[in-house]
C-alpha cells in the first residue's frame, strides 16, 4: 500500500515550499490509489507558534490537496500530532537503550557549552565528544537513582557525533519521532525537501538499529528565488494566507508551484540534442519579436542561444523567462553616450583589454565564481587602477545581474563586440 505523509512543524505558517512538498506527496498517493497522511511535527514546543497548526490543514484544503488522515479528521494510525504520541517514543528509546543502541547522557548544558566554546576557540567544528557513552551501568543506575537530569542518545559510529534522540523534558527530538511516526504509520515512501538529506542517514541507522523496515527516500530540490537564492520563510509574501487574502486562486498557485522546480523540465530537454535544437529555433523566433528591430545578428545564432540555454538552464523554469526583462541584457546591446566613452581612462583600457584576453583565454572554462577571483587579482596586480572602477567600465558592457554573471552570460565573443564600440 503506498502511504505518503506530509509533516510540517506547526512552528510557522504554510508556505509556498511545504504546499509543494505536500503538493507531491498528495500526486503520488491519489496516483496509486493510496493514502496521504497529515502528521503534525510539534515535539519543539518553544518554539510553536499560536494558529499554525489549524491554519496549516485549513490552507491544504483550500489549496486542494486535502490530507485522507490528518489531526483534524482522525484515521487508523492516529493521533496524528507528535505531542500526543510521547509514550511510543519513551517506548522506543527504551528499547535502543536496552539493545545498547542508544545510552543516557548526563552531561549539563555548562559543560556542553564550555565544549563548543573551547572548539571554536581552537578553529574546530564544535561535536558533542560522546563521554557518556563510556559510563559504567552502576554508574549511570546511580546517576538514574539520584534523579540527574538526562537525555539519550543514539550511538553512531566511533566517530560520528551522537545525536539526542530524547530530550531533558522527556520529549523525543525530530530524529526519533519522525522515524518512530513513520515506522508506526506504515509510511511508505518519504518524499520530502533535499534539507532533509543529510538526516538520512541518521535515520536508516536507527530504523537498522530497531530492525524495522526502512520507508522509500526522495528529496525534493528547494523551490528557488527568480535568482537562484532559497525561497525564505522571512520574505513573508510566500505564506498560503497571504496569497488567499490576495485573491490569488488555488488553481494558480499549483501552477506555480508545479512548475518553479530548479529548472528540471528544461534541463531535460537541452540534453536531447533534437528537441534542443527545436527549443532554440523557438527562442530565436521569441527573441526576434521582442527585441524587434534592435537585435543584433551575433546575438540570435544558434551557438549563442545554446551556450546562454546551457549556462542557464538550472535557474530558468520556461523559455519565456529567458526572453523576458531580466534576461534583456542577454539580446539587446546597451547604447553608450559619447561622455561615458569619453570618461574611460587609459588605466580602464588597459585593464579592458586585460580582462578580454582573460576570458579568451578561459573560454567554456569561464564561471562566475572564477571570474569574480580573477577580476578581483587582475586589480591586484594592476596598479594605478581602482576595483569599482574597473567594474564602472564592465557595468557599460550591461546592466543587469552581478558583473561575472553577466559576462558569464554574454561570452568572449559578445564581451568583444560590445568593447569595440568603447575602445579606440
Ligand atoms: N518536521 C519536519 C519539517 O518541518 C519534517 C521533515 C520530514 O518530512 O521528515 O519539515
Amino acid at each position: 500500500d503506498v502511504r505518503v505523509r506530509f509533516a510540517p512543524s506547526p512552528t510557522g505558517f504554510l508556505h509556498l515550499g511545504g504546499l509543494r512538498t505536500a503538493l507531491y506527496n498528495y500526486i503520488f498517493a491519489k496516483k496509486y490509489g493510496g493514502s496521504f497522511v497529515l502528521r503534525l511535527e510539534d515535539t519543539d514546543q518553544s518554539r510553536l507558534v499560536p494558529g499554525a497548526a489549524e491554519s496549516i490543514e485549513d490552507m491544504l484544503e483550500w489549496a486542494g490537496v486535502p490530507p485522507d488522515e490528518s489531526p483534524r479528521q482522525g484515521g487508523p494510525v492516529g493521533p496524528y500530532l507528535q505531542s500526543q504520541r510521547l509514550e511510543l517514543y519513551r517506548q522506543t528509546a527504551e528499547q535502543l537503550i536496552e539493545s545498547k543502541h542508544a545510552y543516557f547522557c548526563f552531561c549539563s548544558s555548562q559543560r556542553l557549552d564550555l565544549l563548543k566554546k573551547e572548539a571554536l576557540r581552537s578553529g574546530q567544528t564544535p561535536r558533542y565528544d560522546n563521554r557518556c557513552r563510556h559510563l559504567r551501568a552502576e554508574q549511570v543506575q546511580e546517576k538514574l537513582d539520584q534523579g540527574a537530569p538526562h537525555v539519550i542518545r543514539f550511538r553512531l559510529e566511533e566517530g560520528g557525533r551522537d545525536p539526542v534522540v530524547m530530550k531533558a523534558d522527556g520529549f523525543p527530538t525530530y530524529h526519533l519521532a519522525n522515524i518512530v511516526d513513520d515506522h508506526y504509520m506504515r509510511i511508505s515512501h518519504v518524499l520530502r525537501g533535499s534539507e532533509w538529506l543529510i538526516s538520512t542517514s541518521k535515520h536508516l541507522l536507527m530504523y537498522r538499529a530497531l530492525a524495522w523496515q526502512p520507508p522509500t527516500f526522495g528529496h525534493l530540490p528547494l523551490l528557488l528565488n527568480k535568482n537562484g537564492s532559497k525561497l525564505s520563510k522571512r520574505q513573508g509574501d510566500i505564506f498560503l494566507q497571504s496569497f488567499q487574502r490576495d485573491g490569488v486562486l488555488p488553481e494558480a498557485l499549483l501552477d506555480i508551484t508545479t512548475s518553479c522546480g530548479s529548472g528540471i523540465h528544461l534541463q531535460h530537454h537541452i540534453e536531447d540534442e533534437e528537441q534542443c535544437a527545436t527549443l532554440i529555433k523557438d527562442l530565436q523566433a521569441q527573441i526576434q519579436q521582442v527585441c524587434g528591430e534592435e537585435i543584433q545578428e551575433e546575438v540570435v545564432q544558434e551557438d549563442y542561444i545554446r551556450r546562454v540555454l546551457h549556462l542557464r538552464k538550472g535557474h530558468i523554469s520556461s523559455l519565456k523567462e529567458l526572453v523576458g526583462p531580466a534576461y534583456s541584457y542577454l539580446w539587446v546591446r546597451p547604447s553608450v553616450s559619447s561622455q561615458q566613452v569619453a570618461a574611460i581612462t587609459a588605466e580602464a583600457q588597459h585593464i579592458a583589454a586585460l580582462v578580454l584576453k582573460l576570458i579568451a583565454e578561459r573560454g567554456e572554462e569561464l564561471t562566475v565564481d572564477r571570474l569574480s577571483k580573477d577580476l578581483k587579482t587582475l586589480v591586484k596586480q594592476t596598479k594605478g587602477i581602482k576595483y569599482g572602477e574597473v567594474m564602472k567600465l564592465l557595468r557599460l558592457l550591461s546592466a543587469g545581474p552581478s558583473v561575472a554573471e553577466m559576462m558569464v552570460c554574454l561570452g568572449p565573443e559578445e564581451i568583444s563586440h560590445r568593447f569595440q564600440k568603447l575602445l579606440p
